[in-house]
């Protein structure tokens, strides 16, 4: 027993290392990708339930890779933000969605996009000037970028990430929480940080229109909202009962499979026009 514990020992000092060397390959792969045009943004629309227009965009990224094909978010932003890279990628991003609103902008006047930025991102000293830096370049309409932040950089204690916020409210940029009620509790922070509204988690969408429980926490935290002149957005809706249920709640935004995947660029614009 005693030997084969050695070798299980042995064994998983191996599978660490591995781990950790194909870590370091990504790692080094990533910082290629940043530099090479390897990342691409796809776009998901936003729906106004009200209106029953596509208003906003999320930007979502994805990872082009030569030999491996399209690699999706879950599988390389957290090594991005192990690494630090997040940082560049983060600037990549940024910069990449100010040349979309300048692009976009000559078809269509009153389209927002919302991109996310990772809690890391955002306490690194440099987000502001890159944001400035990329507003500037492309002068962007007023008011259409959107960060999407989740509850998590609250952690940090909201007097610091106040002042960033305000600083980039003053930059012209809006505010929403992503994944809410999945996080670290902000209930305290929700009116005193310049938040303009909250997007709930799709783990209390996903059948709330079934599911009791889900749907008296999905309706307290829409009134609450609501109270506090703050908008909703409900992610992955994927069924029409669903969205049925959530307009009867009188939710404000929706998006999920249901309305549209994300998607490459050209086609997001194309369904965009489809609309107009
Ligand atoms: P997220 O910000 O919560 O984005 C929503 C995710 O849900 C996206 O996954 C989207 O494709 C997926 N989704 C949308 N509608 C539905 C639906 O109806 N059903 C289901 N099952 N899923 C739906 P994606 O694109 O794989 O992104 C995963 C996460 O990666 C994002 O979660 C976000 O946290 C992160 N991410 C994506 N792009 C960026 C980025 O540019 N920067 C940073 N820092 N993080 C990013
Ligand atoms: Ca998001
Ligand atoms: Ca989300
Ligand atoms: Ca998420």
């Amino acid at each position: 027993a005693k030997e084969n514990g050695r070798n299980q020992h042995l064994f998983f000092d191996h599978k660490m290392n591995e781990e950790a060397e194909q870590k370091a390959s990504i790692e080094h792969e990533l910082m290629l990708a940043i530099k090479d045009d390897q990342l691409v943004l796809y776009f998901q629309p936003v729906t106004n339930l009200k209106c029953h227009r596509i208003t906003h965009a999320e930007a979502l990224i994805r990872w082009n890779h030569p030999e491996k094909g399209l690699i999706m978010p879950n599988d390389f932003i957290p090594i991005a933000e192990e690494s630090g890279l997040i940082i560049q990628l983060g600037e990549w991003v940024i910069d990449a969605v100010c040349n979309q609103l300048k692009l976009w902008q000559r078809v269509t006047d009153d389209l927002k996009i919302c991109l996310n930025v990772s809690p890391i991102q955002m306490m690194h000293a440099n987000l502001d000037k890159q944001l400035q830096a990329s507003m500037t370049r492309c002068a962007p309409p007023n008011g259409s970028i959107i960060i999407e932040i989740t509850e998590n950089v609250m952690i940090e204690g909201p007097e610091k990430i106040k002042e960033k916020l305000d600083a980039m409210k003053e930059m012209g940029l809006s505010f929403l929480i992503d994944d809410f009620g999945t996080g670290f509790s902000s209930m305290r922070y929700l009116k005193k940080l310049p938040f303009d509204g909250l997007k709930i988690d799709r783990g209390f969408v996903a059948n709330v229109d079934a599911d009791n429980e889900k749907a008296v926490l999905v309706q307290a935290m829409i009134e609450m909202a609501h109270r506090l002149n703050l908008k909703v957005v409900a992610e992955g809706v994927e069924r029409e009962e669903e969205l049925a249920y959530l307009r009867s709640l009188d939710c404000d935004y929706v998006q999920g499979y249901l309305l549209g995947r994300p998607m490459p660029a050209e086609q997001f614009l194309a369904l965009l026009t489809s609309q107009q």
